[in-house]
């Protein structure tokens, strides 16, 4: 199973980080705390910019 892993620049301070496409937690940036992923059942809701997408193969 191929599970993508996105880069996603916060809206309020520009600071990166990356969030698992399919999260089931709400992901809030590191650095302010703003909001940057919830979970929907699916893939994830982004709050930010996706800045890059990576690949991680699970086993
Ligand atoms: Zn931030």
């Amino acid at each position: 199973m191929v599970s993508r892993i996105l880069q996603v620049e916060c809206s309020d301070c520009g600071e990166e980080q990356a969030v698992f496409e399919r999260t089931s937690s709400e992901i809030a940036c590191g650095d302010c705390a703003a909001a940057l992923a919830s979970p929907t059942g699916g893939k994830a809701e982004i709050h930010g910019e996706v800045v890059d997408v990576l690949e991680a193969r699970e086993a």
